[in-house]
């Protein structure tokens, strides 16, 4: 792991379960997200905070003592056995993951007030590029990425070792706004290019990455033979970029490890033998621990709480340890539902 911050604090061993986060790509242009002929207007309403609350989010984490460290970081491999391993952390901290989903920003959204790709700038700097009337806008404070490494340059014991986030990505729109995908491409191979000097510049920065699938597909409503295919297909195109990951972030939350009677699924086992050890779901409850099975196969599985527009507009109980929804919810630039 990095070390930016110099470690004179002391660490204990954080033996509380580690609280995880995710949310998805931000609403950087709130105005043109929310506006009356977008048609994406009620999905991002729905499933994604602005720019502006996930500001909010970070101040409210780091003075409610939390700090970020790596999921690589909660577990280890013993005997072939994947195993939970405590964090530790400096006291006084608490251990928390973020991590955000989906961040290809799919073709279909461009111009509907997300950012349109990550970029590293001519100085070597993470920034996001976005065509805003014709013209590229170059931002550095409209999306996760950027907004993370401003506030962490701020506040480096927000991330004692240097650990950033997860970002969980697909590959069937291509990764980071590059059109990497063997489907459709035009210019795939400088996309490609392009996609890997980010992804090399986000590794050296604390990010890492973890699978979210290749198609984002309900698992559950495909067959095994097609589950196969689709993991292959990350194999193939979405690996060789941003480099083998332990982590398998499922698609809607839904899961499925054991068969009818208790053994290990198929799909799950091509999963394990795909090399991932660790996976994630949706949940409001805090939980990361082995699957109880009759079997006692040691399956880690690791729950995400939701930070979206719903849980936001909820008041969801489980978030007011991290942050106030209230205080947080955007009520000047979301439509009022
Ligand atoms: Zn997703």
């Amino acid at each position: 792991m990095l070390t930016i911050f110099s470690g004179m604090t002391p660490q204990y061993e954080y033996t509380t379960t580690v609280e995880h986060l995710f949310t998805h790509c931000l609403i950087a242009y709130p105005n043109n997200a929310f506006s009356q002929n977008n048609p994406m207007k009620d999905d991002y309403n729905k499933d994604c905070i602005t720019k502006d609350e996930f500001k909010k989010i970070l101040w409210s984490l780091y003075k409610n003592n939390y700090c970020l460290v790596s999921i690589y970081d909660t577990f280890e491999t013993k005997d072939n056995i994947t195993v939970k391993k405590a964090v530790k952390v400096p006291i006084g901290k608490k251990a928390l993951i973020l991590s955000f989903d989906d961040v290809n920003y799919d073709h279909k959204k461009m111009g509907l007030g997300m950012v349109d790709k990550i970029i590293v700038d001519s100085n070597g700097k993470l920034a996001t590029s976005t065509i805003v009337d014709g013209n590229e806008d170059v931002s550095y404070s409209n999306e996760f990425v950027t907004i993370l490494e401003d506030f962490v340059s701020q506040h480096p014991d927000f991330s004692p070792f240097g650990d950033k986030g997860t970002i969980n990505i697909t590959g069937y729109d291509g990764v980071l706004g590059y059109r990497t995908q063997s489907k459709n491409t035009q210019n795939r191979e400088e996309e490609i290019e392009n996609a890997k000097k980010v992804i090399k510049k986000l590794k050296q920065v604390g990010w890492n990455f973890a699978s979210h699938s290749y198609g984002h597909y309900h698992m559950n409503k495909l067959t095994d033979e097609q589950f196969f295919e689709e993991i292959k297909l990350w194999k193939n195109e979405v690996e060789p970029l941003v480099g083998k990951t332990k982590v398998y972030v499922y698609p809607y939350g839904e899961w499925q490890v054991f068969d009818n009677f208790g053994n290990i699924s198929k799909k799950h086992q091509y999963l394990i033998d795909a090399g991932f050890e660790i996976f994630c779901g949706v949940g409001m409850q805090t939980f990361f621990d082995y699957l109880p099975n009759k079997f006692n196969n040691k399956v880690l599985f690791m729950d995400r709480k939701v930070v979206d527009g719903n849980t936001l507009r909820k008041k969801d109980a489980n978030l007011y340890p991290f942050f106030d929804p209230e205080a947080v919810y955007d009520y000047k630039v979301r439509p009022s539902v």
